[in-house]
């Protein structure tokens, strides 16, 4: 079942909470929706899910528009990041829950509520815990619980709201490789909140990176990690550098150095701002062929599979890179000590009009 929202708007008294955002979530896709904090994700969300209503715009579920559907009958199941587990209630009659409460005429018998539980709880792997009561899980244990009984009653879609917002890292980097396989192999189509890049990086199938009530890019991960149509979105997924500069065929000029920079097409020459991720760097000892930024060694850190390395050049500029362990082997670079650091490509520039 697909899921499209159509020139939505959605105000909270004078502010525009969001702002004619349209978006197609395909059928059996796993999309996350990042952006920071107030960017209107959960209100999107909620107005798929039928929890608030729209001032203007569509909800489609497959062809059908939802607008007059009420939440329960949607066939949404939900995840928070705080989902609240009944207290009373062992794990397996949490994960009954919903089908113990259905109308008699529809309810599944309780042969049938049985295998279906014990088939969720097997499907989230942890049939082990079945006579358990939430206080005695952790913190995980308690978000994939909360996914058995959002899909007990066999939703037609999932929506995620930072299910895993709670945990910390290291759970948090299991659960959203299961959720991962998991999505793979129940291919129910998925809704996913957060405002963590590198969790989005990893799980999602597309990227829908929100800002204000709106989209700025909606993409594979790839996509917007590597072609970011804008600086906001090139900023929000992960670390880059920037500098002021001047562009020419070829060269960006930095504090009066020319740098190559393969590939760089420019029309005529202009000031602009250049954005180059930390591995886009080349660190020598010597100086290399063509020209390089001289740079003292601040700080080096080893520790991990990448090397990241703190740089600031003779006219001020602060550089962070990352390179291989075993360009570090190479190099054999300590603190304080100088460098030349060359283009090996950037990702993003972004032409100033204003700067003669
Ligand atoms: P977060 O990552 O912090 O959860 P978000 O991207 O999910 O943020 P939303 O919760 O959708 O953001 O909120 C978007 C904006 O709408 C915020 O500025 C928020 O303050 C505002 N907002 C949300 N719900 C209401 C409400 N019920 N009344 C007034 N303003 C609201």
């Amino acid at each position: 079942m697909s899921i499209e929202v159509k020139n939505i708007y959605k105000k909270f008294g004078n502010f525009q909470a969001l702002e004619n955002l349209s978006l197609k979530v395909e059928t059996g896709e796993l999309l996350a929706l990042l952006g920071p904090s107030g960017s209107g994700k959960t209100t999107l969300l909620r107005l798929v899910a039928g929890l608030d209503f729209l001032d203007q715009g569509q909800v489609l579920f497959g062809d059908k528009d939802a607008q007059d559907k009420k939440a329960s009958e949607r066939g949404v199941g939900f995840v928070f990041q705080h989902y609240a587990l009944f207290r009373h209630m062992t794990v397996f009659d949490n994960i009954a829950f919903g089908m113990n409460v259905q109308p008699r005429k529809v309810r599944p018998s309780r042969h049938e509520i049985h295998s279906k539980v014990m088939e969720l709880l097997k499907l989230v792997q942890l049939e082990w815990l079945a006579d358990r009561y939430p206080w005695q899980l952790s913190g995980g244990q308690r978000q994939r619980i909360a996914l058995a009984r959002a899909l007990a009653v066999r939703p037609r879609v999932l929506l995620l709201d930072e299910p895993f917002g709670s945990l910390d890292a290291q759970v948090r980097k299991e659960l959203r490789m299961w959720l991962r396989r998991f999505h793979d192999e129940s291919h129910i189509t998925t809704l996913f909140v957060t405002h963590d890049q590198e969790e989005a990086l990893e799980v999602a199938d597309r990227i829908v990176v929100m800002n204000q009530g709106r989209i700025e890019q909606v993409g594979t991960p790839e996509d917007v990690y590597h072609s970011p149509v804008n600086a906001f979105v090139l900023n929000f997924l992960g670390n880059v550098n920037f500098f002021h500069c001047r562009l020419e065929e070829g060269k960006a000029i930095i504090g009066g150095t020319a740098l190559d920079v393969p590939g760089l097409d420019v029309d005529k020459p202009h000031p602009a701002k250049l954005y180059v991720r930390p591995n886009q760097f080349k660190i020598t000892r010597y100086a290399p062929k063509g020209s390089a930024l001289k740079a003292l060694v601040e700080y080096v850190n080893p520790a991990g599979t990448i090397v990241k390395i703190n740089m600031k050049t003779e006219t001020g500029e602060r550089i962070y890179a990352e390179i291989s362990q075993d360009e570090y082997k190479n190099l054999k670079i300590v603190k304080l000590e100088q460098v030349y650091v060359s283009l090996k490509d950037v990702t993003y520039s972004e032409h100033l009009h204003n700067i003669p």
